[in-house]
């Protein structure tokens, strides 16, 4: 089907409804004003919220309240506008719902320091008096967890009035390297000169012919080299923050306290970079395998993102997509896959087709009470198929979290946050894999999931453990000089790539491209992420009925329980190196199976 690019000329089946969120402006606007009347009427519970078991409850079911109300109006706004960026109403109805946001977290900022200061004794008294208390007690508990690393009233308040200041130094890399570098111009495959920046690196990093991507290496990390200065200091600085922070707070290092906000422990960090590290002979086969495609004597380290395969042409309709990916999800249950089908087909879930304004990419949106939305940009490849199926995750484990709990309880953290997309692309590529009709579509698959072990699993563990050990040096004292950075990623990447490619020097300055060491310790979830979820399809697979019901017990458990006891449900532990091996164990047989197929064409 030829698509318009404008959005009025899309048949309305293929957008997502939002009228049941509200039908017109003028419902928006009355739940606005309310809104905004509750606001100004919070404040009210600062003198009461920590008197009595009434009190504290007034001031929970009153914040519930207050926040539905804001998340409503916010989402609604926030859709509304994606679906046209240029559209200047939508652009104002949603600044104004990110004001009221903002306003709402201003207004119920003392609730946390509030519930710190109730003393465990009168609490435990307050449930006894008021058991409506107890659908709190995960709010209440997440609070007073803080309690060990919260300061006085007047330390909080200065470390909240520098607060802007702080964190800045993610901010300057970005704009140093989008506003200020230049990489100069390289040649490419057709003898032109053309400008390398850090968006058409990677692109060139792809290319098949071998000089380019050489170039393209050489040239990048040169301009690197000579600012290595000046991104070491931005990284010190950076790091040096995060280390005092931390100890400010009594934490035992920054790695705890980054961990301690998604009640993660240090020890499942630490599992995680040392399973891995006892299981690179994987991933070295598999340069391996790269090395014998690309019929190279040696891989060098610009060769890595070469393509092994060419892509599919093969083209799926929307409705083509639907039916493969509820048929792969089927194995989840009936419930699973009639609630999806009709949320996709009749329910209005999906906005499909890109229009003229609207927002790139993809993701799945919604809050407590509405449909769970997925924003596609649609458009008939294979890859788009597997967007589905990934999106279709976030919304079913949104749908079931927010259908089985009270709304304080509904959200699932970030922790777990990509577990259910990453079990429904792998249960996709195994379903697609199976019923592949040839070898060049069979192998197209297997590419895609060892890259996705690769990146996911290995790369981001990599930069994990870069990550941890260069806080652990800044913590003992020493200064993050270029070299000392320079000489710690180098000697890491080299072990994660082996003895068998060719680790040129040059891979030492990559650690200052990566956007994702201003983060704080967020990548390492990218891997405990996918190792649950190929944990999980495994379990799927070989138990059936019986584990799935323990899966979708998981999905249901939203924001009721800690990341841990909610993963512990679906039987993953990830203190223990089991999980992480299950994930080990698919990568290498997806390896094992490219070889066969790769081996049996080339006869
Ligand atoms: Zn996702």
């Amino acid at each position: 089907m030829k698509m318009t690019d404008v959005r009025a000329d899309i048949p309305a089946k293929y957008k997502w409804d939002l009228t049941e969120i509200y039908a017109d402006d003028a419902q928006f606007e009355a739940d606005f004003s309310r809104a905004k009347a509750a606001i100004s009427d919070y404040p009210k519970h600062e003198a009461t919220i920590a008197q009595s078991a009434a009190g504290l409850y007034a001031a929970l079911s009153d914040y519930t309240e207050l926040m539905l109300l804001v998340g409503r109006l916010y989402i609604y706004a926030h859709l509304n506008s994606d679906t046209d960026k240029s559209d200047n109403k939508n652009l104002a109805i949603y600044g104004r719902a990110v004001n009221l946001l903002n306003e709402a977290q201003a207004a119920t900022f003392f609730i946390v320091p509030s519930i710190i200061k109730i003393d465990d004794d009168k609490i435990c008294g307050w449930y006894k008096e008021e058991p409506r208390l107890l659908s709190f007690a995960r709010v209440i508990e997440l609070a007073r967890r803080r309690r060990p690393y919260t300061l006085s009233d007047e330390c909080e308040k200065l470390l909240a009035d520098i607060s802007n200041s702080l964190d800045s130094h993610s901010r300057i890399q970005s704009i140093f390297e989008d506003a200020d570098l230049r990489f100069g111009t390289i040649i490419d495959e057709n003898g032109k000169k053309v400008r390398l920046t850090d968006a058409t690196y990677v692109m060139y990093l792809m290319n098949k012919n071998r000089r380019v991507r050489r170039a393209a290496f050489k040239k990048l990390y040169e301009t690197y080299d000579q600012f290595g200065n000046t991104f070491a200091s931005l990284m010190d600085a950076y790091v040096r923050e995060k280390v005092s922070l931390a100890k400010i707070r009594g934490y035992e290092s920054s790695l705890h306290a980054s961990v301690f906000e998604d009640e993660v422990t240090p020890e499942i960090y630490n599992n995680l970079i040392k399973t891995i590290n006892e299981n690179l002979d994987v991933l070295y086969s598999y340069y391996d395998l790269k090395r014998e495609m690309l019929g190279l004597s040696a891989l060098h380290l610009y060769d890595i993102y070469a393509p092994l395969v060419g892509s599919i042409d093969k083209e799926y309709t929307f409705e083509e997509a639907t039916d493969i990916t509820i048929n792969a999800l089927r194995i989840l249950g009936d419930d699973y896959a009639t609630t999806l089908e009709d949320g996709i087909k009749n329910g209005g879930w999906v906005d499909v087709f890109p229009n003229r304004g609207k927002r790139g990419g993809a993701y799945s949106s919604g809050t407590y009470g509405t449909k769970p939305y997925i924003l596609l940009n649609y458009t008939s490849q294979f890859d788009d198929v597997f967007t589905l199926a990934h999106e279709a995750g976030h919304s079913m484990h949104s749908y079931y979290s927010h259908k089985n709990n009270e709304p304080q309880n509904s959200e699932y953290t970030i922790f777990v946050a990509e577990v259910a997309s990453t079990v429904n692309e792998l249960l996709l590529a195994r379903k697609m894999l199976r019923e592949a009709q040839s070898d060049d579509e069979k192998l197209y698959i297997l590419n895609q999931i060892m890259e996705t072990y690769k990146g996911t699993l290995y790369r981001q563990t990599m930069f994990a453990e870069f990550e941890r050990d260069m806080h652990e040096m800044s913590a003992g004292g020493q200064p993050l000089t270029k070299e000392l950075l320079c000489n710690k990623y180098y000697e890491i990447v080299k072990r994660y790539f082996g003895k068998r490619v060719v680790c040129d020097r040059e891979i030492a300055f990559e650690w200052m491209r990566i956007p994702h060491f201003y983060m704080n310790f967020y990548v390492y979830k990218y891997a405990t992420c996918i190792s649950a979820a190929s944990s999980i399809v495994k379990k799927i697979e070989e138990r059936g009925e019986e584990y799935i019901a323990k899966y979708l017990k998981f999905l249901s458990l939203g924001g009721s329980m800690s990341p841990l006891d909610s993963l512990a449900v679906a039987e993953i532990d990830l203190t223990k190196p089991d999980v992480i091996k299950d994930a080990i164990d698919d990568f290498e047989a997806a390896i094992k199976q490219f070889r066969e197929i790769a081996g049996s064409k080339q006869k």
